[in-house]
C-alpha cells in the first residue's frame, strides 16, 4: 500500500523540510500552503524528483470551507491519507498582554487552534476504523512555548500551543482503539521565517546561544522527529509529546 501524507504549512520551514524528507522515505505527499505558490510548487517538484507523487492546495486552516476542500483534493488526486502533519501555524508581532488587541488574539486561535482541530477532524474521518478507514498517525505542532508560557510578547502564542498539547493527549486517547496514533512535537528555536513574523530582528540569533546545547535547530531536525513520530517504529508511542528544543 503507498505511503500518504497530507502535511499543512508545507510551502516553508519546518512543513517544506517534512514533505522532503517524506518524499526520501517513500511517501506521497499533498503539500498544502495559504500564499506563497512558487515555494510549494518547489517543494513538490523536490518530493516528483524522488520519485514519488506530489500535489499543492492552496488553503487556509482557518476557513471550514477550505479544509474540506484540500482533504478531498487529496483523496481524489492522491488517494486515501496515511499519515498527516498538523504543522500550519503563526505568530503576530510581539507585544505584551496590554497592547494586545482583540484581532491579534483572535487570528492566533482561529488559525493554531481551530485550523488545527479542523484538520485533524478530517484526518480522523478518513483513517479511523470506526468510519471504515485503515487507521494512520497524526502529528500535532506544538511548541516549547506551551511549556514556557511566552512572557513578554508571545503570550497568545504560547496559549495557542498550549492547547495543542492537551488537545493532542486527549484526541490520542479518543481514537486509541480506532487505529490512529496522535504525538506531537515542540521545537524550541528553528532557524525558519516565522521569527521575522514577530518583528524582532535577530532573534534566532539572540536566543540561539542561550540554548542549553548553545545552537539553534535545523528544520530538518524537527522533521527527523515528526516522521519517525508517523512511522511504524513508533508502533507504541500515542498521546506523546517529543520536546525538539536543544534542552530549552
Ligand atoms: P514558517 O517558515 O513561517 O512557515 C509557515 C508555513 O505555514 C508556511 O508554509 C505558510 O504558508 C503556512 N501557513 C501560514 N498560515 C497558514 C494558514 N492560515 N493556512 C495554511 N497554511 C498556513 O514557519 P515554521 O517555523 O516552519 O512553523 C511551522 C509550525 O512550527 C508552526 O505551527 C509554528 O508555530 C511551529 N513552531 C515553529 C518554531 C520555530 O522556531 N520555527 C518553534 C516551535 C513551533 P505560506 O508559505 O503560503 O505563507
Amino acid at each position: 500500500m503507498s505511503k500518504i501524507l497530507l502535511v499543512t504549512g508545507a510551502s516553508r520551514g519546518i512543513g517544506a523540510a517534512t514533505a522532503r524528507l517524506a518524499a526520501d522515505q517513500g511517501y506521497d505527499v499533498c503539500v498544502n500552503y495559504a500564499r506563497k505558490a512558487d515555494e510549494a510548487e518547489a517543494v513538490a517538484d523536490y518530493v516528483r524528483a524522488k520519485g514519488q507523487r506530489a500535489i499543492t492546495v492552496q488553503g487556509d486552516v482557518s476557513q471550514e470551507d477550505d479544509v474540506v476542500r484540500l482533504f478531498q483534493t487529496a483523496d481524489a488526486e492522491l488517494g486515501r491519507l496515511s499519515a498527516f502533519f498538523n504543522n500550519a501555524g503563526v505568530v503576530d508581532i510581539a507585544t505584551r498582554l496590554e497592547d494586545m488587541s482583540r484581532e491579534s488574539v483572535e487570528r492566533m486561535m482561529a488559525i493554531n487552534i481551530t485550523g488545527s482541530f479542523l484538520c485533524a477532524r478530517e484526518a480522523v474521518r478518513r483513517m479511523s476504523t470506526k468510519h471504515g478507514g485503515p487507521g494512520g498517525a497524526i502529528v500535532n505542532m506544538s511548541s516549547a512555548a506551551a511549556r514556557l508560557g511566552g512572557p513578554n510578547g508571545l503570550l497568545h502564542y504560547a496559549a495557542s500551543k498550549g492547547a495543542i498539547d492537551t488537545f493532542t493527549r486527549g484526541l490520542a486517547e479518543e481514537v486509541g482503539g480506532e487505529g490512529i496514533r496522535v504525538n506531537a512535537v515542540r521545537p524550541g528555536i528553528i532557524e525558519t521565517d516565522i521569527h521575522d513574523d514577530m518583528g524582532q530582528t535577530g532573534r534566532v540569533e539572540k536566543l540561539g546561544p542561550t540554548v542549553p546545547m548553545g545552537r539553534s535547530g535545523a528544520p530538518e531536525e524537527v522533521a527527523e522527529v515528526v516522521m519517525w513520530l508517523l512511522s511504524d517504529s513508533a508502533s507504541y508511542c500515542t498521546g506523546t509529546i517529543v520536546d525538539v528544543s536543544g534542552g530549552r
